[in-house]
């Protein structure tokens, strides 16, 4: 199957109440797990690289690593780039065959961001690639973005309108509680901020910082019409921890590296399958 966009899975998902969940990989082993968790729940999914993880693995490696996985995929596979300040690598990607990006320009003004992340659409609209953009700023760690979790503000719903508009952006980034990386202490998503702006707008919603978040919230933000869910860090330190625990438990006499990665695909896959039943897109591919 060729790769599909934004555009043709969060308007489906968000008027059918369900949420498509959106998975980083850093590398071939966590991505086979994310589609193999997809395809044994039957639900769409979005395959996300970061700005970090595309320096490190190259732009045309991970368009081509994926494209070759959705191939023979029996689930609609999304490509997309995660977080990108930088514009080069983001037309670098869309170029490469990402079928979607994210322009995070939530850093600027908001003149600025309405023109940069603009740009950007015009730019992926010859491509046939979605763009997700941000507005607001979601506190934490993501990589080289470092947003003070005091100084993090949360997206005004007065601001949204006019920027959905302009932009002619296919999904949007909220600020509305949560945070990159994992939890210092328990998230409060800002439930009546979630439909203030779910009023205002059609365009799907977003939310980042998904790992460490209480299931019934996330459940509760999809039932009012949160459409795409991201989760990184929970995937990262799966990964992390089954290489260590291999490292561990491998004979030392051992040198074949499969032995220590492949577990890795099946921990991946038993995350992002149980993500995506929760989020309730098992079953929707
Ligand atoms: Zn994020």
């Amino acid at each position: 199957m060729e790769l599909v966009t934004l555009r043709d899975l969060l308007p489906r998902a968000k008027k059918e109440r369900y949420a498509v969940g959106a998975f980083n990989f850093n590398g071939y082993e966590d991505a086979a797990g994310i589609l193999a968790g997809a395809e044994e729940a039957r639900s769409p999914v979005i395959m996300m690289a970061s700005q970090g993880a595309c320096q490190y693995i190259g732009v045309y490696e991970a368009a081509g690593l994926v494209q070759g996985m959705a191939k023979r995929a029996k689930v609609p596979v999304c490509l997309h780039l995660d977080h990108a300040t930088d514009y080069d690598l983001i037309k670098e990607a869309v170029k490469a065959g990402f079928s979607s990006v994210m322009v995070d320009a939530s850093a600027k003004p908001y003149e600025d961001n309405i023109r940069e992340s603009a740009a950007i659409v015009r730019f992926a609209r010859d491509y046939n690639c979605s763009v997700e953009a941000e507005l607001g700023k979601v506190g934490g760690k993501e990589e080289h973005i470092v947003v003070e979790d005091r100084s993090a503000t949360f997206t005004d719903p007065a601001e949204v309108p006019r920027y959905v508009e302009e932009t002619g952006i296919d999904a949007l980034a909220i600020a509305f509680g949560s945070v990159h990386g994992f939890y210092k202490s328990e998230p409060k998503l800002d439930f009546e901020r979630l439909a203030a702006i779910l009023k205002l707008t059609d365009c799907p919603l977003v939310l980042h910082g998904g790992t460490g978040i209480p299931i019934a919230d996330i459940q509760r933000c999809i039932t009012m019409g949160l459409a795409k869910v991201n989760v990184g860090t929970e995937l990262k330190a799966a990964f992390a921890n089954t290489i260590r625990k291999m490292c561990a438990e491998v004979s030392p006499d051992e040198f074949d590296p499969r032995k220590f990665l492949k577990p890795v695909k099946a921990v991946c896959a038993a995350i992002v399958k149980e993500k995506l039943t929760a989020f309730g897109s098992a079953g929707k591919a």
